[in-house]
């Protein structure tokens, strides 16, 4: 359990459960952006033997397969560490699989039904056929001005209830399905693109971390990120 309050603690939930394309690297990438600001930080990886600590300041679950992301759901359920922290306003970021276990309910490619850990206003039914390729996001204006781009390959169709908002809407790709991707309540936040989604997209980066430390932050002057989101937002779909 870390004691060291003056620290950004970052859980990196599950990575030997939860971490198809890199999302992982979501964690390092949050953890770099604070501490080029000069505010210490730290990443603490929780495995699926060991309890959530309720104590950490962000956390963050990646994409899985399905028997994964359901024993992901199963064990987080039980442990409520993620959910005891977001009561109290503790930040959490999920990814594809990750949103789909945040929600209320997720139902696999088998047709089983599987209870989320309730803290996004979401359910996934398995969609038509499976979504994979380049996606390209506009934000809701609350959550970012900048295109959000990011990778999809995913099954599952979400539907956003009332007591959440899409993140955005979908203007290349698939994401939730009808038009909208992602979701957001209070300070919990989903989205289905892999990338890693926070290395691609500095300004969702920057806005999670200012929901931890009280205060926007002023952006970073990344060049390479630059070159990368121009690169990727070039790119055209592939079918
Ligand atoms: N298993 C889920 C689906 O196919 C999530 C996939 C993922 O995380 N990439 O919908």
């Amino acid at each position: 359990m870390p004691t060291d309050t003056s620290k950004v603690h970052i859980g990196l939930i599950l990575p030997d459960v939860l971490g198809t394309y890199g999302d992982s690297g979501n964690a390092t990438v949050l953890c770099k952006r604070l501490e080029w600001r000069g505010i210490p930080a730290m990443v603490v990886p929780v495995r699926i033997s060991e309890p959530t600590p309720a104590s950490l300041d962000l956390y963050v679950l990646g994409g899985g397969e399905d028997d994964a992301q359901a024993l992901a759901a199963d064990y987080l359920r039980e442990d409520a560490g993620i959910q005891r922290a977001a009561e109290r306003g503790a930040v959490v970021v999920g990814v594809c699989a990750g949103l789909q276990v945040l929600g209320t309910s997720f139902t696999t490619s088998d047709g089983v039904v599987h209870r989320g850990l309730g803290l996004l206003d979401v359910t996934t039914k398995p969609g038509e056929r499976r979504s994979v390729g380049e996606v390209v996001v506009q934000p809701d204006p609350r959550f970012g001005r900048q295109p959000l781009t990011g990778f999809e390959n995913h099954m599952g169709a979400s539907s956003v209830g009332p007591d959440s908002v899409p993140l955005g809407q979908v203007q290349r790709g698939t994401g939730n399905g009808d038009r909208s991707e992602g979701a957001v309540r209070g300070r919990v936040l989903a989205t289905y693109l892999h990338g890693p989604v926070l290395a691609r997209n500095p300004e969702l980066a920057d806005l999670v971390l200012g929901w931890v430390v009280g205060h926007p932050l002023p952006p970073l002057e990344v060049p390479e990120i630059e070159l990368l989101r121009q690169e990727r937002l070039a790119r055209r779909r592939a079918r």
